[in-house]
């Protein structure tokens, strides 16, 4: 099975990553909707919530809740958050491993948002975010945590 955040998880994939603790990682969205935008894996591979234990489905939002509010003590601009996850391709969930988007809002960026949405299946062309930049961002919010 090829999964790039199984990838990501073993080492063998880059990733600027916020949290690595006990079974989950966050690290920020190669195509970020938003500056800021952090995504949140249990290590363990499943494609639906409904695969997850329990316990992983609390951790994974657990997880989630400490990096919103990481990012939201960082230097990264936010006001509130989007907490999301995209339970299956027809959901537009585009890697098949369970994710829990924290993506950052500030007032007044919806425009911003519908931009986004409007490049989104042109983003692998479009190119990713550069490493650098992913990085500061990441070292920011953990150094929030
Ligand atoms: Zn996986």
């Amino acid at each position: 099975m090829s999964c790039i955040f199984c990838a990501i998880v073993r080492g063998d994939a880059e990733a600027s990553v916020v949290l690595d603790e006990g079974d989950f990682l966050a690290f920020m969205d190669i195509y970020p909707f938003l500056p800021g935008h952090v995504l949140i894996i249990p290590k363990r591979h499943a494609q639906y919530v409904h695969e997850l234990e329990p316990a992983e489905q609390a951790g994974l939002f657990t997880a989630g809740a400490r990096v919103a509010a990481a990012v939201r003590a960082s230097p990264v601009p936010s006001g509130d958050v989007h907490f999301l996850v995209n339970d299956g391709p027809i959901a537009n969930q585009t890697v098949p491993h369970v994710h829990l988007h924290v993506l950052p809002r500030t007032r007044g960026d919806l425009p911003k948002v519908f931009a986004a949405l409007a490049k989104r299946p042109a983003v692998a062309l479009l190119g990713q975010a550069r490493r650098a930049l992913l990085d500061e961002q990441a070292a920011a919010i953990a150094a929030a945590l």
